[in-house]
């Protein structure tokens, strides 16, 4: 573990961790698509830290990004779902004809992301790839892969660098498994 660092729960991974695989991500992406402008759309909550961390380690691999924020929640994620996504776009520009990367802070189910990128492709993007920092490939239950992922995890709920359980841990360096003693009761 890094010394300097305080860690309020064990890290599954950690800062340096986590910095040495978004420049490699970076990389994978330059290699895959070229030096041409993108337009990210990145999901809110959860993707903030994941997106500001990715854009700066493109920028210096020499890919410029536009940025758009989208905020999409699925409904029914309990023991049925839906299949519902709502979605909120933060002052959007057009998509059509542009090279979208889509970035979330995790793929579990599949349901949001798949949802979204139906809706980005219906805007006749250049094209729309996906980039995860987490990938749960045990829990998905619709057809979703992401073009780019960081890490690939087992079935556990996590949380910092950008996750959050009831809005807390955000604000963590590193990504965590959450401790059942950290888990309101009755949830
Ligand atoms: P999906 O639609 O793929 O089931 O859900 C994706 C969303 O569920 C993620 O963007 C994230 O907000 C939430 N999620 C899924 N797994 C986890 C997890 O382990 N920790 C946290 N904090 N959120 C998760
Ligand atoms: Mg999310």
């Amino acid at each position: 573990m890094e010394a300097d660092l305080h860690y309020q729960f064990p890290p599954l991974i950690e800062p340096s961790e986590l910095a040495k695989r978004v420049k490699a991500l970076a990389g994978e992406i330059v290699a895959a698509l070229g030096t041409e402008p993108i337009i990210v759309v990145a999901l809110l909550k959860g993707a903030f830290v994941f997106t500001a961390d990715l854009v700066r380690a493109l920028s210096q691999q020499g890919i410029s990004s536009e940025i758009e924020f989208l905020i999409a929640s699925s409904y029914g994620a309990g023991t049925y779902s839906t299949g519902q996504v709502t979605m909120h776009w933060l002052g959007k520009s057009s998509l059509a004809g542009r090279r979208v990367l889509l970035i979330d802070d995790i793929l579990d189910t599949g349901l949001t992301l798949s949802k979204v990128k139906e809706q980005i492709l219906k805007e006749n993007p250049a094209s729309c790839h996906v980039v995860v920092l987490l990938d749960k490939p045990s829990r998905r239950n619709v057809q979703m892969t992401a073009d780019f992922v960081g890490f690939p995890i087992d079935d556990h709920f996590v949380v910092g660098y950008g996750l959050d359980y009831a809005e807390q841990h955000r604000d963590l360096p590193y990504v965590a498994i959450l401790p059942p003693e950290a888990r309101s009761s009755g949830s």
